[in-house]
Parts: structure tokens; sequence; C-alpha cells
């Protein structure tokens, strides 16, 4: 009975729980309060966006959501987990196994190759990843964002949306249930910012839960909930029950473009 009921409510846990939730910078004289009060539950599965005006905190809330900052005030739990009670050990473990981080300007070591980028995160994973798995975890990772054939490719002979896929593949290779991008098509154009909503959805599909910061109402609209800040605070949270889809929106894109160049043929003399 008791086991029965336990199930149950290890069913219902959210993936991020966040009660209240501040966070204040004191910069020189004054306070900033970039988090200021903020309660938001995501369930497993789900792929939010998060938007808003700059300065309005989202980076602020990925950062406390990714425990690569603390909140002030407030409560935060990770699946199920109170995250103020771990220490810097036991934190640094739950990052590394739980959640994976992408950010806007990929972050990836520039003379280093892609396998080698994407193995980085298991090296701080216990117990230690023998080489040979490393190597097979990051091939792995790199064929799931489509850059098998890239493996000994360092960044600056890649385009952006193939750097932007190695950082997500690094995001990946310890399998985390959660993943958070901060604007991760922010340096991107249009068609490589599709293709990685495309990535992300299908990834979303596996299971994974996907929270991610933009500011590009065209891109929220691939998610499946939008919750937009201002000042620290929420100011909308709802469903997007028709989700665009990265096949159709890419179908779409050839065809405009198609049509651009037909009208540019005819035009010229
Ligand atoms: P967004 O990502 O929505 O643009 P941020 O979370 O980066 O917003 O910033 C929210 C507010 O907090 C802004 O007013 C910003 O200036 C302030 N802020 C962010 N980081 C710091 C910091 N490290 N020290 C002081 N103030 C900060
Ligand atoms: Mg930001």
């Amino acid at each position: 009975m008791i086991a029965a009921a336990q199930a149950t409510s290890t069913e219902a846990v959210p993936v991020i729980d966040l009660r209240d939730v501040e966070k204040v910078y004191h910069a020189g004289e004054v306070d900033v309060r970039a988090v200021a009060g903020l309660t938001l539950r995501i369930a497993r599965g789900e792929f939010v966006a998060v938007m808003g005006a700059s300065g309005s905190g989202k980076s602020t809330l990925m950062n406390i959501l990714g425990c690569l900052d603390r909140p002030t005030a407030g409560r935060y739990l990770l699946d199920g987990v109170p995250v103020a009670d771990l220490n810097r050990k036991q934190l640094a473990q739950l990052r590394n196994r739980k959640l994976g981080f992408v950010f806007q300007s990929f972050n990836l070591l520039a003379r280093t190759t892609a396998m080698e980028n994407v193995e980085l995160p298991l090296f701080y994973s216990e117990p230690l990843v023998p080489l040979r798995e490393r190597h097979r975890r990051s091939r792995e990772a790199l064929e799931m964002v489509g850059l098998g054939n890239r493996l000994t490719h360092r960044p600056s002979q890649l385009s952006g949306g193939q750097q932007q896929r190695i950082a997500i593949a690094r995001a990946l290779v310890n399998k985390p249930g959660l993943l958070l991008a901060d604007e991760p098509t922010g340096n991107l154009d249009t068609r490589t910012s599709i293709e990685i909503m495309g990535l992300f959805q299908s990834l979303n599909e596996t299971g994974i839960t996907v929270v991610m910061v933009t500011h590009e109402l065209d891109i929220a609209g691939f998610c499946n909930r939008i919750v937009v800040m201002r000042d620290g605070r929420l100011l909308e949270d709802r469903r997007n029950e028709h989700p665009l889809r990265a096949a159709e929106e890419l179908g779409r894109l050839d065809r405009e473009e198609q049509q651009a160049n037909i009208g540019e043929a005819r035009g010229s003399p």
C-alpha cells in the first residue's frame, strides 16, 4: 500500500520545481533582483521556451536551473532533490549526471577536435569512464546530432550550426534527462536555427526534457509550452497546442527560396 503510494508520488515528481525563487545581485551600491519570486514546475518530457526582454532574468533563471548559480531565496528541487542541501561535490555529480547545458556562444575548445570536445564531461564522471568507452560515447553523441562524419574536425573548420551541434553532443554525452539551452540559436541564421529546433524536437521525443531561452517567437513556436518573464517574474505561462514541426518549416523555407530565385531570374535581363 505504502509502496504503491510512493510509486505514484514518484511518478508525479516534476523535473524542475521552483518555489518562490529569488536571485539578488549586489552590484556596487544597488541590489538587482534578477529573479524576483518565481514559482515554476516543469514535468518530465516537456519542451519549454523561456522568453522575455533583455534583462528580464532569463539567463539568471537558467543558471539556477543548471545549478551554475544558487538562488538567494526560495527552493529548487531538481528531480525531487533539494539542490541547496547538497555539498559542492554532490552538486557537481548531480549536474554531471542529470543535465546538459548549451550556450549561445557554443563554448567549445578551439584547438580540440569534435570528439575531444564532446568527451570533456566524461573526465568529470565518477567512476572514471575508461578511454575506449569515452571514445565510443563521444562518437555516439556526435552521430545523434548528425556529425558522425566530422569527428576529428576542429571548431574553426566547421559552420556555426555544426559547432552548436558539437556543443549539444557534449551536453548529451552523459545521457542527461534535462537539456538546458540559453539562446542556442542566437548566433545562427534562420535555416540553421530551424535545424537545431528539429534536433531538439527529436531529442525531446526520446523523453529528454528541454528548457530553452529564446527571444524569437518563431523559435518558441517549436516548443510545447511558452513562459514569458518580465522583471524577474513570470508574466505568462501557456501551452502551445500546435507546435511547429521543423521538417515542415524547412520545406516551407525551401519553397520560399525557390520562389525568390525564380522571381530573381525573371527580373534579370
Ligand atoms: P536576460 O538573460 O533575460 O537578458 P539576465 O538574467 O542576464 O537577463 O539579467 C537579469 C538582470 O540581472 C539584469 O538587470 C542584469 O543586469 C542583472 N545581472 C545579471 N547578472 C549579473 C551579475 N553577475 N551581477 C550583477 N547583475 C547582474
Ligand atoms: Mg540572457
